[in-house]
C-alpha cells in the first residue's frame, strides 16, 4: 500500500498539490497516493474529515484556504513557526497517533529566494505589503534570514500595527501612503489584490532602487503588481509559484525525510501554466 496524503480545502479542484507531490515522489523513486479533499466550510466538518483521514491510515495532509486557522486549533502540537503564524498548512501523524502542525509557507518562500532567485535577505531592507495570513506566515523565516529592516504596510493600517506588535523591535508598521522612494531592496506583495488584478495603492517611487518585487500570488502571465513594479524601477520581479513548490517540498520533507529538488518542479509547472 502506498503512503497516503491529501490536501484539505474549499474550493480544492484547482489545487496543484497532487501534481507537485507526485513529481517529488518520482524524484524519490517512491510510490505515494495524494488526493484532494473538499470539505464544507465549518470547524466541525473540517475536524471530522481530518480525523477520518488519519484514522484510515493517512500519514500527512496539506491544508489550504479557508482551513489554516482551524488546522492550527486542531493540531495536538505545533512547530514554533506555526505558533508564530497562528496557522497550519501541514499536518503529520506522529508515531503516538497525535497530530503535529507546521507552517511551511515561509520556508517555501525562503527556498525560492535562495535556490531559485539567488537573493539573500541578510542585510536587506524589506517591505511587506499586506497584513493577512500570508504576511504573518512568512515573517518568522524571513526574520531568521537577518534582514537589516522589515516594514509592514497595509491598506488597513491598524492591522499592520497589530502584526508588527507581535514581532516587537524587529518589525515596524507604516501606512501605504507613507512609503517613499529608494527605501527598500526587496518588496513582497502579500495582499490578495492580485487575485482581482489590483495593485496596492503605494507610491510608484517605492520601487526605485528595488532589487526584487515578489508577488506571493502566481499566474500564467506576470501579475499587475509585477508589471507595475517593473515599470517603476524594480530590477527583478517574480511570482509565488516557486513559493508554492517550496512550501510543498518542506511538507514532503517533514513527512518522508526526503528533500525534493524544487527547480525542475517549478520549471515543469511554469511550462504547464503558460502552455
Ligand atoms: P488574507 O485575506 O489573509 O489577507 C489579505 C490582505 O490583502 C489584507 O492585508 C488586505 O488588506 C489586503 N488587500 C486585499 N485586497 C487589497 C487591495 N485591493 N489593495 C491593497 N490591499 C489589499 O489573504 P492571505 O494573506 O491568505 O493571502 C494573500 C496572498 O498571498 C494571496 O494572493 C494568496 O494567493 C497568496 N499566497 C500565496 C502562497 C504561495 O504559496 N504562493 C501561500 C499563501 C498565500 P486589509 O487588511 O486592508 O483588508
Amino acid at each position: 500500500m502506498p503512503a497516503r496524503y491529501t490536501v484539505f480545502g474549499n474550493p480544492i479542484a484547482h489545487s496543484k498539490s497532487p501534481q507537485i507531490h507526485q513529481r517529488f515522489a518520482a524524484q524519490e523513486h517512491a510510490s505515494i497516493e495524494y488526493t484532494r479533499s473538499l470539505v464544507p466550510n465549518s470547524f466541525d466538518d473540517f475536524q471530522a474529515a481530518v480525523k477520518q483521514f488519519f484514522r484510515n491510515g493517512g500519514q500527512g495532509a496539506n491544508v489550504t484556504l479557508p482551513f489554516k486557522q482551524y488546522a492550527y486549533e486542531l493540531a495536538d502540537q505545533c512547530t514554533t513557526r506555526a505558533d508564530d503564524a497562528g496557522a497550519v498548512n501541514t499536518l503529520m501523524r506522529q508515531p503516538d497517533g497525535t497530530l503535529l502542525g507546521d507552517n511551511t509557507d515561509g520556508i517555501g518562500l525562503m527556498r525560492d529566494l535562495n535556490e531559485n532567485l539567488r537573493i539573500d535577505l541578510a542585510g536587506k531592507r524589506v517591505l511587506i505589503l499586506g497584513a493577512g495570513g500570508a504576511a504573518r506566515g512568512i515573517l518568522t523565516p524571513l526574520l531568521d534570514a537577518k534582514p537589516a529592516e522589515v516594514v509592514i504596510a497595509n491598506r488597513t493600517f491598524a492591522k499592520a500595527q497589530a502584526l508588527a506588535r507581535t514581532f516587537v523591535f524587529e518589525v515596524n508598521a507604516q501606512p501605504l501612503s507613507a512609503l517613499s522612494g529608494g527605501d527598500f531592496d526587496v518588496i513582497f506583495n502579500a495582499t490578495s489584490g492580485s487575485v482581482s488584478g489590483d495593485v496596492p495603492d503605494i507610491p510608484p517611487q517605492a520601487f526605485s532602487g528595488c532589487l526584487l518585487a515578489y508577488d506571493l500570488f502566481y499566474a500564467a502571465q506576470p501579475t499587475a503588481f509585477m508589471q507595475f513594479a517593473a515599470r517603476h524601477g524594480a530590477a527583478q520581479t517574480a511570482d509565488g509559484l516557486g513559493m508554492l513548490v517550496g512550501q510543498a517540498a518542506a511538507a514532503y520533507q517533514l513527512w518522508r525525510g526526503y528533500t525534493p529538488d524544487i527547480a525542475p518542479v517549478i520549471a515543469a509547472l511554469r511550462a504547464k501554466l503558460t502552455a
